[in-house]
């Protein structure tokens, strides 16, 4: 409906909806149990130091808009007889089309995930910040939210309501509401929330949870008192910041509220100055392998926000999280144009140094603490290894990987080489979707059999490292379902007596030429086997072409059109029914037929492929069976 231009003071509010996705989201909020609902302060603090940060950034290129008044700040105003507590700062603001986009969609995909995992107990309030849904905590302790914002440089100011149901409301603010510049919050308390009127519980959150915040956080009253130290912490001493401190800034930079598992804190000086507090996380966040691979450590100049996606650090390193506070960059940088320049190159290339020389520490001194690391990021680090040449060595003594041999523990390639057998000269490894899975790969037997370890991989980006990677300390990777396995030179540990006969060579000769010629349009070749002791059957790729794992990979990302190509057959001379079918291969070649189609479509299986032709595979074997227990 148009709105007419009456001409009256109060101009008509306009009611809107909530995205869906919102009203939900809202939905949880106003019907939490969360114990911790204190830190919705948190958020709603967290909120206004960003709109400061923002409002000081866009002043550098037009210093009209601060109008005047220069000192950013956050305000609390509690008015007990109201039952309100409201949120006020100085920052940029937001106009009306701000309000719609901002406090009635959800633009961030993190709140899909958040719904996901949120069950609506008490750890959801974690999740909160990490989701990027700060605002709306506010439904936690309020029946009402009133938001009043005037947008810096403009001449209106607006007044957004909500109950917090479906819809909301918005209008130009009254007279007596108008802001000069800015956003206030308007908390309606719940009944069950008026423990947020005792100033001496708000300014022991605000200490809690958000002394770190860098501009001076006022709480209202005959003598208005700052509760926070107001300055950057990054640029206090080391010696003067507790662990709560850091751990509440870590969660501040991070969305994760626990300790962080490594903290970098220090200057560099010399040629680039700048100062740098940055935190290894003990978990991963939800949005770890987020195909946009943004990295999230802020650069400041300074002491002013410039942002969070300047690239400071290798993708690779996307989980370190923190501040890095430049001295002598312009302030006046565009964020365009960080991208190629050279001091961000600079310190980009001695922090990341750094972050790899405090990893390789921590490998050294503590162990746990670093496989825990390693579980959590080991495979962002080996993107790394992927795309940084410059890195791979160091990054190799990071790596850490399951064997065959390891049990549950992960070993290093130093460990590796180590136990290396008599006559081995590769590193092998094996690829899949499961550690699991692939130890029990038939490729593996003629291997294990000789206690050699295998790397077992199962993370995505293996399949590419190892390919470029052309090894390490001298020794090349390889696949042990790749190419011939080349086994002859290392001596069978297994205590083996009873040697195990093979089929006779001119049978078997004569059984590869009769499963070629059936299987020939699904298959490369068959050959005799030097790396299964056990299973009769098994696939492997071909020794010029890709990993399978790898051609799997792409074809499903359909990256390039790759379609898998024939594989080689191999089976194991020794095997029992492998010699049984070389008998009758040499009486009457077309007897092993269904024999051969089925054992290939059992290696196709092993894969963790489907047979090629599922019905045909049926068929031939309830005929098998049929022959067995029907007689
Ligand atoms: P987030 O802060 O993670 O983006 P929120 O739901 O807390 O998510 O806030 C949504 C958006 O609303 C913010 O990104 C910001 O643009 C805007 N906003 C919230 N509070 C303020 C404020 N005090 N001043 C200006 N803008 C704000």
């Amino acid at each position: 409906m148009a709105k007419k231009k009456t001409g009256s003071k109060k101009p008509a509010s306009t009611s809107h909806e909530f995205q869906a996705e919102t009203a939900k989201l809202l939905h949880l909020m106003v019907h939490s149990v969360y114990s911790e609902r204190e830190v919705f302060l948190r958020e709603l603090i967290s909120n206004a130091a960003d709109a400061c940060d923002k409002l000081r950034y866009e002043a550098i290129q037009k210093p009209e808009l601060l109008d005047g008044d220069a000192d950013l700040g956050i305000g609390i105003i509690i008015d007990e007889k109201a039952k309100t507590l409201a949120i006020g700062d100085n920052g940029i603001g937001m106009d009306h089309d701000e309000l719609v986009e901002n406090l009635g969609t959800i633009a961030r995909s993190g709140t899909q995930a958040f719904m996901e995992k949120a069950k609506g107990d008490k750890d959801d309030v974690n999740l909160i910040g990490q989701f990027g849904i700060g605002f709306y905590s506010a439904f936690m302790v309020a029946e009402k939210v009133e938001v009043i914002s005037r947008k810096a440089g403009d001449d209106k100011t607006w007044k957004w309501v909500s109950e917090g149901g479906d819809k909301y409301t918005i209008e130009q603010a009254s007279k007596d509401e108008e802001r000069a510049r800015g956003t206030e919050i308007i908390l309606h308390l719940r009944e069950d929330a008026e423990e947020f009127l005792d100033d001496s519980r708000i300014s022991s959150i605000v200490k809690t949870y958000s002394d770190h915040v860098a501009h001076p956080i006022t709480l209202a009253g005959d003598e208005p008192r700052q509760l926070n130290a107001g300055s950057a912490i990054w640029t206090r001493p080391k010696s003067e910041i507790s662990d709560e401190q850091y751990k509440e800034f870590f969660g501040s930079v991070s969305g994760v509220y626990s300790d962080p598992a490594l903290t970098l804190h220090y200057k560099a000086e010399g040629l680039n100055e700048y100062t740098v507090l940055l935190f290894v996380p003990d978990e991963p966040p939800f949005d770890l392998f987020d195909p946009e691979r943004r990295g999230r450590q802020k650069l400041y100049v300074r002491r002013v926000f410039i942002t969070d996606d300047a690239q400071l650090l290798p993708a690779w390193l996307r989980f370190v999280r923190g501040v890095i506070d430049s001295e002598d960059m312009p302030l006046n940088i565009s964020r365009e144009m960080l991208q190629d320049n050279p001091t961000v190159a600079k310190i980009r290339k001695a922090v990341t140094s750094k972050v790899l020389s405090e990893l390789k520490k921590c490998a050294e001194k503590d162990a746990d603490k670093y496989a825990k690391i390693w579980d959590a990021f080991g495979a962002v680090l080996k993107e790394g290894i992927y795309e940084d040449m410059a890195r791979r060595d160091d990054l190799f003594e990071l790596a850490r990987f399951k064997t065959v041999n390891s049990g549950d523990k992960k070993i290093s390639l130093k460990d590796y080489v180590a136990a290396m057998k008599k006559n081995q000269t590769a590193i092998y490894y094996v690829t899949g979707e499961s550690a699991e899975k692939i130890a029990k790969s038939p490729q593996l037997e003629g291997y294990k059999a000789r206690g050699l370890d295998v790397l077992l991989l199962s993370d995505p980006i293996d399949s590419f490292w190892v390919r470029t990677a052309l090894g390490y300390d001298g020794k090349p990777f390889t696949s042990v379902t790749q190419g011939a396995a080349d086994l002859d030179n290392i001596e069978i540990e297994k205590s083996d007596d009873d040697k195990k006969s093979e089929a006779s060579e001119d049978e078997l000769a004569i059984l590869i030429t009769a499963m070629q010629e059936e299987l020939k349009d699904d298959i490369k070749e068959v050959r005799k086997s030097t790396r299964l002791t056990d299973s009769p059957v098994c696939i492997v790729a071909d020794d010029g072409g890709l990993d399978r794992n790898l051609e799997k990979l792409l074809a499903q990302q359909n990256a390039h059109s790759v379609s898998v190509s024939p594989p080689i057959l191999e089976i194991n001379a020794a095997n029992p029914l492998i010699k049984a079918l070389a008998g009758m291969a040499k009486k009457d070649k077309s007897s092993i037929k269904d024999a051969a189609r089925l054992l290939l479509d059992q290696a196709i299986i092993l894969e963790g492929e489907r047979p090629s032709d599922p019905v045909a595979f049926a068929g031939r074997m309830s005929e098998v069976m049929a022959k067995v227990f029907a007689g």
